[in-house]
């Protein structure tokens, strides 16, 4: 069963997963081949439990809370009412990823600094870090990234970490970025993982049967929530399909989610996030995978993690401060810093993972981050200088 975490008082709290995800997460970071291998032993253990658990339903039982004849009525009128062509109240319709790069936009003359106007950076009191491209970059860590953690704890700026990657829990990431010599705990951690979950609670629609696509963590937290999770549904019925990256990802997988959307589940993809940094290459991201699933069902997904303004809008409902108080920081444009700009934070992008700063300059204003600087190393100097009202 899901159960919350948190201190009273601290508002929208994220529900964690009751597993503490795969023992194996230890500290190392995520990259190609070497956690292959765990990767798939996950995944086989899932779908051994679904097998054992296929062979435990009889038709002759009862019609338990989890059968879906009993439950889809219900929840088709509640899918009806809420995901409507505009998408469940704060949460993104299908298909509505909607930013794009504007190729007709002016370039941006300006340094570092650019189009950074009025932003008031003497008023932050959140920091909202992106990990991959950020903390690390595949297995090594980005120079800096545990002293700059250390400098904002010292400052008391509250600090969370977001990552659009679903592949761990969120209790996998404190140890992972405990690795890093970052502390932390799995409240001040999201991941498009631990959102899908929050959009399943927020429109009430557990419980459900749900195949996924996707790894162990994304697994781990849509059981610890109480959505009955499967890989090969056999004859179950299935109520929702989530998709995001999969290292172990197959045609046959394809085949699964895609006959599973055409008989009526809905499709929700956890990110799609074309490509994932590791050192000094990219590999496919889980929008790789969510592009192949929507490809082959036909059907755009909702989605879930950033650019979604969903998130940042409850990060800064559960630290209790305004949206200008908050500042995203991230190496992507097209997520994280659209993400920052939807949800009206600040946004400021590092250039040791994806997006480039002529990518940056060539936005149109209301895209572009308020903030250019080289590394999470530079953040400091960034905050410090304007609370010493020096110009960037
Ligand atoms: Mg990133």
């Amino acid at each position: 069963m899901a159960r919350e975490r948190g201190g009273e008082g601290a508002g929208l709290r994220w529900l964690a997963a009751s597993s503490a995800g795969p023992a194996s997460a230890g500290s190392k970071a995520f990259c190609l081949p070497e956690d292959l291998a765990e990767a798939e032993d996950a995944q086989q253990q899932d779908e051994r439990a679904d097998e054992r658990r296929d062979r435990h339903l009889k038709p002759a039982l009862p019609r338990a809370w989890w059968n879906p004849t009993v439950v889809m009525p219900l929840r088709l009128t509640r899918l009806a009412s809420r995901v409507s062509i505009h998408g469940p109240e704060g949460w993104p319709a299908a298909g509505s990823a909607g930013f794009r790069f504007s190729p007709a936009a002016p370039s941006h003359s300006t340094s570092a600094a650019a189009g950074m106007m009025a932003a008031k950076a003497d008023q932050i009191r959140v920091v909202i870090l992106d990990l991959d491209g950020v903390i690390y970059r595949g297995h090594t860590a980005i120079p800096g990234a545990a002293e700059t953690a250390q400098w904002l704890r010292d400052r008391d700026y509250q600090t969370y970490f977001f990552t659009n990657n679903s592949t761990r829990t969120r209790d996998s990431y404190v140890e992972l970025l405990r690795g890093y010599g970052l502390e932390t705990d799995p409240d001040h951690i999201v991941t498009s993982a631990s959102l899908t979950v929050r959009y399943f609670v927020d429109n009430e629609l557990i419980p459900a049967n749900v195949l996924i696509v996707g790894e162990g963590g994304l697994a781990d937290e849509l059981r610890g929530a109480g959505l009955r999770v499967f890989r090969r549904p056999g004859k179950q019925k299935i109520d929702y399909v989530v998709v995001g990256m999969d290292r172990r990802f197959t045609y046959h997988k394809l085949h699964l989610a895609q006959q599973a959307i055409r008989a009526g589940a809905e499709f929700i993809a956890t990110n799609r996030d074309a490509t994932y940094p590791v050192e000094g290459n990219v590999i496919p991201g889980g929008g790789s995978v969510v592009a192949a699933v929507a490809t082959a069902a036909e059907r755009e997904p909702i989605l879930i993690g950033k650019p979604a303004a969903r998130a940042g809008e409850l990060i800064v409902h559960q630290a209790g401060v305004a949206p200008e108080e908050a500042l995203m920081v991230g190496d992507r444009l097209e997520t994280d810093i659209e993400m920052g700009r939807r949800a009206g934070l600040l946004t400021c992008l590092v250039l040791t993972g994806i997006s480039t700063a002529e990518e940056a300059r060539a936005l149109s204003p209301r895209h572009r981050p308020h903030w250019i600087i080289p590394t999470i190393a530079t953040l400091p100097d960034l905050l410090r200088s304007k609370l010493e009202g020096e110009p960037l």
